[in-house]
């Protein structure tokens, strides 16, 4: 057992000074007030922040898809570059991309990221020799990162609401239900301190309502997080209006247990119903801000959400970014371009932007991820930030300001240490095996190359 002090110390309720805590087999042990330390970590330490929506490989290509190709260009044709870059990316891709992102991750205050996982098979669609290759290779990135990782093997099966079938390139990322099932299963023993897994459904247009409905009735996700991407694009709204006689959120609230396990991924386009509708369910929502803007999807109904005490967190989806304060920062910033007023993101608990918006995505998120994470408690595991109190952003403030200045003061990082399970991955800013992965993800990047 190892004991630590720091002068703060973030919880639920607001900063706590003066706080020990000890840590035994990746736990906190024990929170005590005046228990002796091992070691002093400084002055600010946040629990670690969960990511609750990633596709790894598309790390790779951002900046990819930054040219006009078409004065119409939208998610649409984004999504035409991200396939033709999905098919370049095999296990050995996969797993390098990965590892690197994940160390970024880390280095950015992420302690535990939901991997939205639809890259299964073979680009001709064919299994490779082991039909979990893919799922493996992200099991083992995040091993190597030290990162903790919610997987959720994803079911794709349809090109639209029609039923129609998938396209050549999505044809790697279908299964029939009984081989998705089957691969949920294997997955679930893999479980451990740091790996959770759970279900993801693609989206509504990817998956027929008798498939979803076989998933929930498997016995495979009673206790698992349940992942869905919702409402992100009107195209979708409008398709499920005509084929489902119902939005997208109406339809799913309308026709699917939707409670505390599931995480309703962007849930963009919604009516004032639907936003209370998804408060009232517990259910996540997961919003990706830096993505949602550079895909020009939309803005969530923030104000109205948070007034009905509904569930966020946040996701670097696309990994356009990899930074828990810029996704903070653009979802509040998206908020006051569009009502022309600031601190949009406030509660009854607090009146700053940055403490409640942390607060609620590291309760949001580990809701998302199924894992007991987000606080610094007895039994939650260990995972901790430690910010650099010597930055000068820092080093005057007082508890009253400190998330607002993270949040609020730029580009420099101020995360200097990060703990996940007990077991430091980065120290003074850079992650132990930074050097590895890096020269591992170039070699990788070089072979597949456009
Ligand atoms: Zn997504």
């Amino acid at each position: 057992m190892t004991s630590y002090r720091s002068d703060y110390a973030w919880q639920p309720h607001g900063w706590e000074a003066d706080t020990a805590f000890s840590v035994e087999h990746g736990r906190f042990a024990a929170i005590a007030e005046a228990a002796p330390a091992d070691a002093r970590l400084g002055r600010w330490v946040l629990p670690g922040m969960p990511n609750l929506h990633s596709h790894a490989f598309q790390r790779a290509m951002a900046g990819l898809a930054e040219r006009q190709t078409n004065p119409e260009d939208s998610f649409w044709t984004w999504r035409e570059t991200m396939y033709a870059f999905a098919g370049r990316v095999g296990p050995d891709e996969l797993q390098a991309i990965a590892a690197q992102l994940y160390v970024e991750m880390l280095e950015a205050g992420y302690t535990q990221v939901c991997e939205f996982h639809y890259l299964h098979h073979q680009p001709d669609g064919r299994p490779y020799a082991d039909a979990a290759a893919m799922s493996l290779a992200l099991i083992d990135a995040a091993r190597e990162a030290g990162i903790g990782l919610t997987l959720l093997p994803t079911l794709y099966q349809t090109g639209g609401f029609d039923g129609r079938e998938l396209g050549e390139r999505q044809r790697r990322f279908g299964h029939a239900t009984d081989a998705y099932l089957a691969l949920l299963q294997r997955l679930r023993s893999l479980e451990s301190a740091t790996v959770r897994v759970g279900v993801a459904l693609h989206s509504l247009r990817a998956v027929p309502s008798a498939s979803m409905q076989a998933v929930l009735d498997s016995g495979l996700v009673d206790d698992a997080p349940i992942h869905i991407h919702i409402a992100e694009q009107i195209g979708e709204v409008q398709d499920c209006l005509a084929l489902r006689n119902a939005r997208p959120v109406e339809w799913l609230l309308g026709n699917a247990p939707v409670d505390a396990r599931w995480t309703l991924v962007h849930a963009t386009h919604l009516t004032a119903e639907e936003t209370r509708g998804i408060a009232a369910s517990g259910a996540v929502a997961g919003l990706c801000p830096t993505t949602e803007a550079n895909l020009g999807d939309g803005l969530f109904p923030l104000k109205e959400f948070l007034a009905a005490d509904g569930v966020l967190g946040i996701g670097s989806d696309s990994h356009i970014s990899v930074s828990p304060v810029e996704e903070l920062r653009w979802l509040e910033y998206g908020q006051r371009l569009q009502s022309r007023h600031r601190n949009i993101a406030v509660s009854e608990s607090s009146g700053s932007v940055g403490e409640t918006l942390w607060g609620d995505a590291l309760f949001g998120g580990a809701r998302a991820a199924g894992a007991p994470l987000g606080a610094i408690e007895s039994g939650a595991r260990a995972d901790l930030v430690v910010l650099d109190d010597a930055a000068p952003q820092l080093v005057a403030r007082e508890p009253a300001h400190l998330l607002d200045t993270f949040v609020f003061s730029g580009n420099r990082n101020l995360v200097r240490d990060v703990m996940v399970a007990g077991q430091w991955c980065v120290r003074d800013g850079r992650h132990r095996d930074a050097e590895r992965i890096a020269a591992r993800y170039a070699a990788a990047l070089k072979r597949i190359a456009v």
